[in-house]
């Protein structure tokens, strides 16, 4: 599986970074998108050796954006056999008080994003007759959550795409799979209120936070000739909290 092109969008930090450190180690060459140009380029950077990685700074919510940073990484690639929509935000609010725009945010980010790099890859990967298409959605968006209306919607949303995805696109050899992570030690949860995090700790059987490597051993499988017959599924990554 080595030396195939994956893009990673989200991967200035968190989970995206761990994503995208596990990837190169694993042998694929990547394309790393978030707005941070820093970060970004430092990771590229740290990770370009033996794997070819480059960075594209861009806004995963702006279409134009995205139509162009897919064009111009099939043409420095020649193939795009993987892409990982990783980036998201919260922007949490009592539903009752929730704005028309703190309702748009998340959905703006996480699920047009995710429609946008889709919709732009899929017909590279329809041609090539091959592709792995990995959405990270978020047990939020099977369980729903007081105060993340917005983002439990943004999340189910993309479990309901990639399931219509994969039925689209198997028959020309790509697979579509959400993995739906748990409560993961990055800067999204740092700021969550020390009871809120107690509360959590006490409902996962595993009796741990999850780190961004756990999901990213999980999206490196999915990538792998082992998954090949694994499509319009979710993995939940979390511990056993929901269960
Ligand atoms: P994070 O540390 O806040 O990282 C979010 C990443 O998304 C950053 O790289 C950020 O980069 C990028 N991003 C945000 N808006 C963007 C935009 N408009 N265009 C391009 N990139 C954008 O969050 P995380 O915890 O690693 O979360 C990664 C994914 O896992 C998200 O989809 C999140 O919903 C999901 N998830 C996380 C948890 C958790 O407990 N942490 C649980 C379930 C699901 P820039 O700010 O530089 O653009």
């Amino acid at each position: 599986m080595s030396n195939r092109a994956i893009i990673v969008t989200g991967a200035s930090r968190g989970i995206g970074a761990a994503i995208a450190r596990e990837l190169a180690a694993a042998g694929y060459d990547l394309a790393l998108v978030a707005r941070s140009e820093g970060p970004l380029n430092e990771l590229a950077a740290e990770l370009n050796g033996d794997v070819k990685v480059k960075a594209w700074p861009g806004d995963i919510s702006n279409w134009e954006e995205v139509e162009t940073i897919v064009k111009e990484v099939h043409a420095e690639f020649g193939a795009i056999y993987g892409l990982v929509n990783n980036a998201g935000v919260t922007q949490d609010g009592l539903f009752v008080r929730m704005s028309p725009e703190n309702w748009q945010k998340p959905v703006d980010i996480n699920l047009n994003g995710t429609f946008y790099f889709t919709r732009a890859a899929a017909p590279i990967m329809m041609r090539q007759r091959e592709g792995r298409i990995i959405n990270i959605s978020s047990v939020i968006g099977l369980t729903g959550n007081a105060g993340q209306a917005n983002y439990a919607a943004s999340k189910a949303g993309i479990i309901a795409l990639t399931k219509s995805v994969a039925k689209e696109l198997g028959g020309r050899g790509v697979t579509a799979n959400a993995v739906a992570p748990g409560f993961i030690a990055t800067e999204m949860t740092h700021d969550l209120p020390e009871k809120v995090r107690t509360d959590m700790l006490r409902q996962i059987p595993l009796k741990r936070f999850g780190e961004g490597k756990d999901v990213a051993g999980v999206v490196k499988f999915l990538l792998s000739e082992e998954a090949s017959y694994i499509t319009a599924q979710t993995l939940v990554v979390d511990g056993g909290m929901i269960s």
